[in-house]
């Protein structure tokens, strides 16, 4: 409760953490989630990464592995709807590959109804009449190339109401984006409202192996783990209210700048897998996640 209340005085940055269900077959009993109540997850500590014992983490709120997407979906929706009061949101995903980043944000490969992720739902959203809203050039495009995305970009300018996606096999070693801006006018003042959404499905956190990986691919994943930290940096001195936001220093949070800070509101929701063999990444995202928060 009192960590909750602190949480809200501190403005508009929200940490969320959800962990993933073991997969079909996995034996359950081995997870590394000892416990998960209100908003902390207890996590069980190997010798190997610091002091042996169960370690808690606290988050605004945090899903376990039977959460549905529609339990999800409307704890966000109030974030995804004041996009319509002129707000700016970033929801972030986050967590190392194969932890459920694009579940949440998309949904798994074969779509139903009930598993479509926040993307759908939020666009889905926005475009309910119901709402006194309609974005009619709104839509959702899976893109397979960079020449998809550069076309889609192009309608999207033209539009003013774009919307994409950037997923490819490797998508795991790229961010992944749908921008939604909305403009409104209030009808009692007439003011004409700006509200931006961006929907991001982050690269895997997950830290390469130097000795395993050389050339292009060490580039790649030290440029990928550079941007996370970055990202990180720019919420956490945000969520302290620091005179200096260090926006510069990667392209993602360059390209975010204007949508992160001031009245802007961001979810930083971060992933984890149950599996003990991957502890010492939930540990560290969970770390990270905390010092953001
Ligand atoms: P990431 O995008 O972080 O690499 P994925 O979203 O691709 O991870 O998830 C890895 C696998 O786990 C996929 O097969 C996905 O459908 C499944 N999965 C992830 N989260 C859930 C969940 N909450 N419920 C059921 N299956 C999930
Ligand atoms: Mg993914």
């Amino acid at each position: 409760k009192l960590y909750n209340l602190v949480q809200d005085l501190k403005g508009n940055i929200r940490v969320y953490c959800r962990v993933r269900p073991f997969m079909p077959g996995q034996p359950t009993s081995l997870s590394t989630v000892e416990n998960i109540e209100e908003g902390t997850i207890t996590i069980r500590v190997p010798s190997k990464y610091g002091k042996e014992g169960h370690k808690p983490f606290m988050f605004n709120k945090v899903f376990g592995p039977s959460a549905t997407q529609e339990e999800v979906f409307s704890d966000m929706q109030p974030l995804v709807r004041s996009v319509l009061d002129g707000y700016n949101v970033c929801i972030f995903a986050y967590g190392q590959t194969g932890s459920g980043k694009t579940f949440t944000m998309s949904g798994p490969k074969e779509l139903t109804e009930e598993s479509l992720g926040v993307n759908y739902r939020a666009l889905a959203d926005l475009n309910n009449s119901h709402n006194g809203i309609n974005v009619p050039e709104a839509n959702l495009v899976p893109v397979s190339s960079t020449d998809d995305v550069i076309q889609l970009m192009d309608v999207g300018q033209m539009n003013r109401a774009v919307s994409s996606t950037a997923m490819n096999d490797r998508s795991s070693r790229s961010h992944s984006c749908v921008t939604v801006h909305v403009q409104g006018r209030d009808l009692t003042s007439g003011a004409i409202l700006h509200g931006s959404m961006h929907l991001v499905d982050l690269a895997g956190s997950e830290r390469v192996d130097k000795s395993e990986v050389t050339g292009d691919r060490l580039k790649e994943a030290q440029h990928i783990n550079k941007s996370l930290s970055a990202l990180g940096d720019v919420i956490s001195s945000l969520s302290q209210k620091n005179a200096h936001v260090p926006y510069r220093n990667s392209k993602l949070t360059q390209l975010l700048q204007d949508s992160l800070g001031g009245s802007a509101k961001t979810l930083m929701f971060v992933h984890v897998s149950p599996e003990a063999e991957t502890v010492g990444e939930t540990i560290s995202t969970l770390k990270f996640a905390e010092r953001v928060g």
